[in-house]
């Protein structure tokens, strides 16, 4: 792993050893999870969707109350700490290039000190390479409410990626407890689905006669608005292929030709089954949002 810090977010991004400490003890990202973070994919030392994740980042900090470095630093940030991280790792069944898994996170810093940001930089995990090579199962979990009622109440953060994920691990957790993989949102009062713990959710409609129409559900209402899944379904849209935004529910995932889960480490993963149900994958399809995503060719 190598690893950079900017403090304060207006300063000069500056290359740290990783193994050595770099945040205080009562840092409100450790004490509070108050913070705001990205986590990027990096392919062949090309964050190809950068300006898409220092949007969200400016849009997350801008609801956090929380300043955030410019562009241009998170860009020098992030080559100083390419350049420090070794070469990457390589899914063989992909064969996509060298990728890199990058985090960029801003914290508030310590009580009446200043907010700061940090990038990291690790090879891809190889459970991210068995993700998309095999799949995963899901299970629908109620997220207690709908995420929707929060749009207009900016303290709640709606739609915010703040550094507080300790329910969503929670829900992986509770999802492989009961023999799935991973967890999908629905909201209680109509059980619809919302988003996956990590990623959003894309399912495709196929007929043998026309282009395959890619839905998802609506990203104004109150969930994460994934990057991987604007980015599918934009390049799709200029393949002719239709998109449209939900409401989706089980009975739609059960019913569609192919899901996935998209988030920008593991791409485009197919969902295998949900709630125990198999429903079918497509390998071709898969390739292809994966393409959709990184940009075929690569460029
Ligand atoms: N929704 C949630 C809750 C996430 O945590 C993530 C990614 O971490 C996503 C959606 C997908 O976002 P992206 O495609 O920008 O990685």
């Amino acid at each position: 792993m190598a690893a950079a810090v900017i403090a304060p977010v207006t300063g000069e991004p500056r290359l740290v050893d990783p193994g050595r400490p770099h945040v205080g003890l009562e840092d409100q990202a450790l004490t509070r999870g108050d913070g705001v973070f990205e986590t990027m994919h990096v392919l062949d030392g090309r964050a190809y969707k950068f300006a898409a994740h220092h949007a969200r980042l400016c849009t997350s900090a801008g609801i956090a109350g929380l300043p955030a470095p410019s562009a241009q630093t998170c860009r020098a940030a992030l080559a100083m700490a390419l350049d420090a991280a070794g070469p990457g790792s390589r899914d063989t069944a992909l064969d996509l290039g060298a990728e890199h898994s990058v985090k960029l996170s801003i914290s508030r810093g310590e009580p009446g000190g200043e907010p700061w940001a940090w990038l990291t930089v690790s090879p891809v995990p190889e459970q991210a390479f068995a993700a998309r090579r095999d799949g995963v199962s899901v299970l629908l979990l109620d997220r207690g409410h709908d995420p929707a009622e929060d749009a207009e109440l900016p303290w709640l953060l709606p739609g915010v990626k703040t550094l507080s994920y300790a329910v969503n691990m929670a829900a992986v957790r509770h999802a492989r407890a009961h023999g799935a993989q991973d967890a999908v949102f629905t909201t209680s009062t109509d059980r619809r689905i919302l988003e996956g713990a990590t990623s959003s959710v894309v399912c495709a409609r196929t007929r043998d006669d026309a282009a395959p129409t890619l839905l998802t559900p609506e990203p104004s209402r109150g969930i994460l608005p994934g990057t991987s899944q604007a980015r599918i379904f934009d390049t799709a849209r200029r393949h002719g292929w239709g998109v449209d935004h939900g409401p989706l529910y089980p009975e739609d995932l059960l019913t569609a030709d192919a899901v996935w889960l998209t988030s920008s480490v593991r791409l485009a993963v197919p969902v295998t089954a949900v709630d125990g149900h198999e429903i079918p994958t497509d390998p071709v399809l898969t390739r292809t949002l994966t393409d959709f995503l990184v940009g075929s060719p690569r460029g």
